[in-house]
């Protein structure tokens, strides 16, 4: 395996399958056999989660919220997708652990980072709930920050996308995929990989970022074999 220890970055969006919102039972399963199959070649996992499938602070705050009310109720979904991708992953066989940014003790442990090591170093999979915990950030954000934290080789963003490309894919029918391209590529041509926050602290951080479709089977465990899947941001 190239990657020793992974973060994974899943949006909330992505577990919606084909729904219009709330969780798809079928894709959780899904992903948890995806999972699974690099668990079973001693992968350490750390997984975020997003919550956009339930709410995000910014649309609470288009329609008259108040912004940091409604991104602690974005933290919150963050943590009902973890719980339903805990079940899914003790259904499947793994071991977990949820810790989230902010304390609900009754339902997961409170982020520890010395613990959270020590979990994944045992091959429990710590799924990292709540974001960073604070208003105005996102879970790409949480990602590079516990991606950091934890030690992780990589940043793996799971999309529905296949990688970076020159424009837009869906709009653009000329739109090339990139491979490989620099953090600085990527902001001087003005490519989205993750908002500017998290991108820059990848940067700063030297923690490459491989974005990546994690609806297409045995793709995550290529890209952990260290495949040319979907587009590697490095320095
Ligand atoms: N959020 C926040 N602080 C964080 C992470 C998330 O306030 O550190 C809130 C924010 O309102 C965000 C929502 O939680 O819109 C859901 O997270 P995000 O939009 O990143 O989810 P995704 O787009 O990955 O589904």
């Amino acid at each position: 395996m190239k990657y020793k220890r992974i973060l994974l970055k899943l949006s909330g969006e992505a577990l919606m399958g084909e729904r219009q919102y709330g969780i798809d039972p079928q894709r959780l399963a899904e992903y948890a056999a995806e999972i699974k199959q690099i668990h079973d070649k001693g992968v350490e996992i750390a997984i975020v989660i997003g919550g956009g499938n339930i709410f995000r602070g910014v649309a609470g705050a288009s329609n008259g919220m108040d912004r940091v009310q409604g991104d602690y109720m974005g933290m919150l979904a963050t943590v009902i997708n973890g719980m339903a991708l805990q079940g899914a992953l003790e259904e499947a066989g793994m071991q977990t652990r949820l810790q989230t940014a902010l304390k609900i003790e009754a339902i997961a442990e409170p982020y520890i980072k010395r613990r959270a090591t020590r979990h994944l170093e045992k091959g429990r999979i710590v799924i990292f709930g709540a974001g960073t915990g604070n208003p105005y950030f996102t879970t790409d954000t949480a990602a590079v920050l516990r991606g950091i934290e934890v030690g992780a080789d990589v940043i793996l963003k799971g999309t529905r996308v296949d990688g970076v490309y020159t424009s837009d894919p869906e709009k653009n029918a000329d739109a090339v995929k990139f491979d490989y391209i620099s953090f600085e590529d990527v902001l001087a041509k003005g490519l989205n990989v993750m908002d500017t926050t998290a991108f820059t602290l990848s940067q700063e951080n030297k923690l490459p970022i491989i974005v990546f479709d994690m609806n297409k089977d045995g793709n995550l465990l290529k890209v952990c074999e260290g495949e040319t899947i979907g587009t590697t941001v490095t320095i």
